[in-house]
């Protein structure tokens, strides 16, 4: 039973965001998609109404469990029986910090992280770039899966 968890701040949950469990779920047995509470970052969509909007998006989806968390990722990863942490990569940027990461979550915990590219159609939406056009109320929809249109 292969069991990952897909961290992140998910405010919101974008579309390059459901790309990567789409493609995890070919990997992994479960997904637990794990919402961050980070009380120093001001949120845009408060945090249960994400977790409501992305239950909704997997719904028919047995194998993805959503859930809030308030530790260190490979402590929620562990406390939940996963041995991967599952992440998304968007560009060259991104890596250092990931790599770095994911070597701490192995000595830390003994968790492995599998890094997924975004596809090139994704790579530019990233939460913030969505809450930037969000607040000067632009039209999101095609940025977010359909169920938080
Ligand atoms: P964090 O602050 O933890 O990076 P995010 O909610 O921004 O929180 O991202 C959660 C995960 O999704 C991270 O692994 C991130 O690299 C990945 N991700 C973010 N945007 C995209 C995207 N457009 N396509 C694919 N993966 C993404």
């Amino acid at each position: 039973m292969k069991k990952a968890v897909f961290p992140g701040s998910f405010d919101p949950f974008t579309v390059g965001h459901y790309d990567i469990v789409k493609r995890g779920l070919k990997l992994f047995d479960e997904i637990i998609i794990g919402i961050g509470r980070n009380s120093q970052k001001k949120e845009t969509f408060p945090i249960r109404e994400r977790l409501t909007a992305i239950e909704k998006i997997f719904g028919d989806e047995p194998r993805v469990k959503v859930m809030i968390y308030d530790c260190l990722t490979v402590d929620f990863a562990k406390q939940e029986g996963a041995d991967f942490i599952l992440r998304g990569i968007r560009c060259v940027e991104d890596f250092e910090y990931e790599r770095n990461m994911a070597e701490a979550n192995k000595q830390l915990g003994g968790v492995e992280t599998i890094l997924l590219y975004t596809r090139p159609e994704y790579a530019h939406i990233s939460s913030t770039l969505v809450r930037d056009l969000y607040s000067y109320n632009k039209n999101i929809s095609a940025f977010v899966p359909n169920d938080l249109r």
